[in-house]
């Protein structure tokens, strides 16, 4: 039972100023969750207005990101939508007309003063409160404006706050805020380069495109108050508005850093290129605040979270970021796909490491692998060796701890009469023929594979030998053999 039973139109809305974090996508995540589950819509816009800020290549970057986690929007820049266009940017003249309203209604004023002026004066006045700073924005005469708007000087639009009183702001998950008014001070709605602010350019979208709930990162709790007044000087209705907490370090201490955190990636394409699978990075992230009531279920499908996910379970308090949960989650997700699906999502990754091999070359050798990778990518430090003829091996690795290299030369010979003559050269008949020849040599069975696993592939670390054996096939395995007891006889 969640809180919002009719369509919700949600949004997700990033600023383009870099790649996307697995902190936004949470909070794309649920919000994309709410509007699917509840039969609504979910929507992108970009919030590209402050110029400074802005990265070339980042919205692109961004789309690319919520399409490999599959989070589909139904109204967006690329896909259009009747509340077109979905760029702030090119909205410009939308928040011009409504920072006027504002002016027209005195809930808004100009401002002259240039930021060094406010700054020299914040120096002066160090103590002086919210209102104090109101005051002297609010102050400049007629006159001096006059002069030095004929003088080209360009204002900017600021909100006149409402200083007396309080502010009564509600969250979904964090219940009813009351805020001091006299504590907020006045927000610039229009920079005096005429671009809007997140305070002035967010309202008026959240309005204009019919938003319902708004879900958005802790970080704009300070601002929500502010938000509230100027929703309210518009004589709007104010949407719901969940505010899921931040993230922390995996120590539990601190934000979450917004550049790596040791080796592991924060950034969605980081987990891409790493190999985890896009259900698994989602099932990880929407864990991260959010937790189905009654049960410790923690692996879900994508429809499964559409299903269970409930706005009223979504967590007010901070979360640590669990790298090992990732992993997990991810091997879990991994062994519940079919071979075939596996097949296709390890290709990119062998081709990556330069094997040249298609999905049918893989399907055989997805099931040495399945159970044993944690991400995509070490799939192919696994199977390389099926694919092109491994280095020489060296001699020392052919010799396991207690014996001497002339009895792994024996050992070695011994078990090639045996592949060379088995009549089946199969899992199920290599395996006790092996076994039967260590048993028969008075060494240890384990022995003997580790030596018949470096010859084969020049690792200690393999897929199952006799499986190996099998797919390699009989021809392969005795060369790769040969090859292996020169390299003991040379030693
Ligand atoms: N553009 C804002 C940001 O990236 C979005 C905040 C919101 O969702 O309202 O922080």
């Amino acid at each position: 039972m969640t809180i919002a039973t009719p369509p919700a139109r949600t949004r997700f809305a990033p600023s383009p100023t870099g790649s996307l974090h697995i902190g936004s996508a949470r909070t794309a995540l649920y919000a994309w969750l709410l509007a699917r589950q509840t039969g609504g819509q979910f929507l992108l816009r970009i919030e590209d207005t402050d110029r400074n800020r802005f990265v070339e290549g980042a919205t692109q970057e961004i789309i690319e990101g919520l399409r490999w986690l599959g989070l589909d929007w139904d109204e967006g820049p690329d896909v259009g939508g009747p509340h077109a266009p979905y760029v702030q940017s090119e909205r410009l003249p939308i928040y011009a007309a409504h920072a006027r309203q504002l002016l027209d209604a005195g809930r808004a004023y100009e401002s002259y003063w240039s930021p060094l002026e406010m700054e020299a004066w914040r120096s002066e006045n160090e103590d002086a409160a919210a209102v104090d700073i109101n005051q002297r924005l609010r102050s400049m005469t007629a006159d001096e404006m006059a002069r030095r708007r004929d003088a080209g000087v360009a204002p900017a639009v600021l909100f006149k706050v409402d200083n007396a009183g309080e502010t009564v702001t509600h969250d979904l998950i964090r219940g009813e805020m009351r805020t001091p008014n006299k504590t907020l001070r006045d927000p610039v709605l229009l920079k005096s380069d005429g671009y809007p602010t997140y305070h002035l350019a967010a309202l008026v979208d959240d309005r204009l495109m019919d938003i319902s709930h708004v879900i958005r990162a802790q970080e704009w709790l300070p601002s929500f108050p502010v938000h509230a007044q100027i929703i309210d000087a518009f004589g709007w209705q104010r949407p719901l508005y969940i505010h899921p907490s931040v993230l922390l370090n995996p120590s539990g201490k601190g934000k979450m850093s917004k550049r790596f955190v040791s080796d592991k990636p924060i950034f969605v394409r980081g987990f891409k290129d790493m190999g985890y699978l896009p259900e698994a990075v989602l099932n990880w992230v929407a864990l991260m605040g959010w937790a189905e009531s009654g049960g410790d279920k923690e692996v879900y499908t994508v429809p499964q979270l559409v299903e269970a996910f409930d706005l009223d379970r979504v967590k007010a308090s901070p979360a640590a970021v669990s790298f090992e949960k990732a992993d997990w989650l991810n091997k879990v997700h991994i062994r519940a796909l079919a071979a075939e699906d596996l097949a296709e999502r390890l290709l990119p990754f062998l081709q990556r490491s330069g094997l040249k091999v298609g999905v049918r070359d893989v399907m055989p050798l997805v099931p040495l692998v399945q159970e044993r990778i944690t991400t995509l990518d070490e799939a192919a430090e696994l199977l390389d060796f099926f694919f092109v003829e491994p280095p020489m091996p060296p001699a020392a690795d052919l010799v396991p701890g207690k014996l001497t290299p002339g009895e792994a030369t024996e050992a070695l010979a011994a078990a090639r009469d045996v592949l060379a003559t088995v009549e089946a050269f199969d899992a199920a008949t290599l395996d006790p023929a092996l076994r039967g020849l260590a048993e028969a040599r008075g060494m240890k069975a384990g022995d003997l594979l580790s030596i018949l696993r470096v010859a084969l592939s020049s690792k200690r670390v393999a897929p199952p030998l006799f499986e190996t054996l099998a797919l390699l096939g009989r021809e392969t395995s005795l060369a790769r053999l040969d090859r292996a007891l020169g390299a003991l006889q040379t030693a």
